[in-house]
């Protein structure tokens, strides 16, 4: 029978002592008038909450003091019963995206609505249950669930074969906590196309040991092994994080190429990379952590626009109260307001130097910084804040500095640590108004009791952005906050920053490769360019406009504005609008 309500309880945070035991219990109406609405489990001692028997009043998600009830209604319009269920009181998927050949799906929505989910099921690993969770639901029963449907054949295979299936996760940081050695080696282990590894430059990287490559480097690596690998069905969570623009839309292209024989899915939130990587799109939507529905496929620039809308006109159905609209938000340095004058630098490595360029910053504004990797954009950093000596020029003095740098590696014991006590050690204030602000904001203040080793990428970016913008500082640095983060979280992000930054005059360098969220957070530029690897200039601050232009002219690549949602869309290469853009030089930024 199809509920109308569902009520998910986190067993990992309800612990009943902090309550007094089972205050949910003790305040539920329903409960009062002697009925079993919240009842105790036999197994873990823990409370469970019956649906149909529940009002949807809301009063145990207000008491309970560790936040761990959502109750929350479905939409009407949604008829069936999910396609899963982790068990009473547990996350619901509803509805699956359609696996095809010749076109790579994308799908796209916020993170913990059940992407992962939908991998497991379609690769054969997670038997659907179809929300009956006390009894194995038979093949055939499961089988007949998509009868008629496209999904009916796929689903008949996945119950006589397994289903080959190539991952590649959204979290890479993680990968030398699982594997050691030279990247030669790991690479040499996997079989099929060996060439990928130079389509993809990745020849550099091959003695390198796996635990010191970077960011970029390690998302290269986990997109090459998976593409190595001779599969049925390909998911890619995330490929962009990490990468250059120019890295993406190689990485794009190499992706796409695999679908000429096998099911490929991607998630992906850099909408322009999305855009440019996939034929059709679902949208997944709900509740994070409570409850997915995966829409039907759409053409990609269709699936984005209705995305961003957060309304299925079809179905009449809204999902987020307001569109996402990118607009340019770019303002005028204030002259009167010069907070520090900063020197040029120069820095030589054995095989690689530097060259950049002083500059003036001011009070309360936002400088992106653009450029591909191994660029020297993190040496620039560095050497600003002094953690590394220039050959030439003056590190900032006497400042306090917050530095999230592109990739947080944690030490063990931090692993072992809750995410307040993690907080505490880097901010006496994490409980005063404004604190506890930035942490909702942020979505960080339900993820207080957890550990910090059991959260996801996108997770933790959120916890270090919160303790850089926590921490006591006249100067933030930020090396790429917009990893691991749904385009809703990265929107957020670049406004809490916005604001952060102008109500306490604070200035702030943002280096970040999604030029969507460049555009929603910079005030100006500096571009760096040069040789990767060998040998990198960073011209002087320039205006947004200028910056972008400019970096996409090296790139030879044009984007376009999609009038309804004003989001980029790169031009495809030769067409008419590439070329007339090309000619007025308006590469990003029209007039
Ligand atoms: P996404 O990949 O979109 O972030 P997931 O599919 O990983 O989302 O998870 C969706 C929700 O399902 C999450 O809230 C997660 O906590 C929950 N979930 C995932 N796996 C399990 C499991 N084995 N048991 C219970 N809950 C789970
Ligand atoms: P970006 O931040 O633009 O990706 P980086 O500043 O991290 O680039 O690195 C620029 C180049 O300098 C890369 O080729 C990198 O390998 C090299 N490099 C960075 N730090 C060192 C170091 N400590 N010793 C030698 N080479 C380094
Ligand atoms: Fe207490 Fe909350 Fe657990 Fe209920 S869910 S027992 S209120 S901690
Ligand atoms: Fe009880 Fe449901 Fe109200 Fe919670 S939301 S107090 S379970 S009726």
């Amino acid at each position: 029978m199809k509920a109308n309500r569902i009520a998910v309880i986190d067993r990992d945070l309800c612990n009943p002592k902090s309550c007094g035991l089972y205050l949910c219990q003790r305040v539920c109406p329903v409960n009062r008038k002697d009925e079993d609405c919240i009842t105790v489990s036999e197994i873990d001692r823990k409370p469970l909450i019956d649906e149909s028997l529940c009002i949807g009043c809301g009063i145990c998600v207000k008491k309970c003091p560790r936040n761990a009830i959502e109750v929350v209604n479905l939409p009407e319009k949604l008829e069936e019963t999910p396609i899963h269920r982790y068990g009473k009181n547990l996350f619901s998927l509803f509805r699956l995206p359609i696996p095809k050949t010749q076109a790579v799906v994308g799908l796209i929505g916020p993170n913990g609505v059940g992407k992962t989910t939908v991998l497991n099921i379609l690769s054969g690993s997670l038997r659907p249950n179809t929300g009956v969770f006390e009894t194995e639901i038979p093949w055939q029963e499961i089988i007949e669930r998509f009868k008629g449907t496209e999904l009916q054949d796929y689903m008949g295979t996945l119950a006589k074969e397994k289903i080959k299936t190539g991952y590649k996760p959204q979290h890479v940081d993680l990968i030398p906590k699982k594997w050691s050695g030279k990247v030669k080696d790991l690479l040499e282990e996997a079989k099929g196309d060996k060439d990928v590894v130079s389509r993809l430059k990745m020849e550099e990287m091959f003695d390198k040991d796996i635990e010191n490559l970077s960011g970029g480097e390690l998302q290269l690596l986990a997109i090459a092994a998976t593409i190595m690998k001779d599969c049925d069905f390909y998911f890619f969570d995330e490929p962009s994080s990490y990468l250059d623009v120019e890295q993406r839309l190689r990485v794009a292209k190499e992706i796409r190429k695999l679908c000429e024989k096998a099911v490929v899915m991607v998630v992906e939130h850099d909408l322009a990379v999305a855009d440019y990587l996939a034929d059709y799109t679902h949208i997944l939507y709900g509740k994070p952590g409570v409850f997915g529905i995966v829409s039907k496929p759409y053409g990609v620039r269709i699936g984005i626009n209705t995305y961003l809308e957060g309304y299925i006109r079809e179905e009449n159905m809204r999902f987020r109260p307001e569109p996402i609209f990118f607009s340019r938000r770019a303002r005028a340095s204030d002259k009167d307001k010069l907070f520090l004058q900063f020197s040029g630098f120069e820095k030589a490595f054995e095989s690689f130097s530097l060259e950049t360029e002083p500059g003036n910053l001011y009070k309360g504004e936002i400088i992106g910084i653009l450029g591909p990797n191994a660029i020297g954009k993190t040496t620039f950093i560095k050497m600003l804040v002094g953690i590394l000596k220039p050959d030439k020029g003056e590190p900032l003095k006497e400042l306090k500095l917050s530095y999230k740098p592109q990739r947080v590696v944690l030490k063990k014991e931090e692993e072992n640590m809750k995410v307040e006590d993690y907080l505490k050690e880097r901010s006496e204030k994490i409980s005063d108004t404004e604190s506890k602000r930035i942490l909702r904001f942020l979505g960080v203040e339900r993820l207080l009791e957890r550990l910090v080793g059991s959260l996801s990428g996108g997770e933790l970016q959120s916890v270090f952005i919160a303790s850089s913008l926590l921490e006591e500082h006249d100067l933030i640095l930020m090396d790429e906050p917009s990893a691991f983060l749904d385009v809703e979280q990265r929107l957020r992000v670049a406004k809490l920053i916005r604001e952060h930054a102008e109500g306490k005059e604070i200035p702030c360098f943002v280096v970040d490769h999604d030029l969507q969220f460049i555009d929603a957070i910079a005030d100006r530029v500096i571009l760096f360019e040069g040789e990767p690897g060998v040998k990198g200039k960073a011209n002087p601050i320039c205006t947004i406009g200028d910056g972008i232009n400019q970096f996409l002219k090296s790139l030879d690549i044009t984007y376009r504005r999609d009038p309804n949602t004003g989001r980029p869309r790169a031009n495809k290469p030769g067409s008419q609008k590439d070329i007339e853009q090309k000619n007025k030089r308006q590469y990003y930024y029209m007039e």
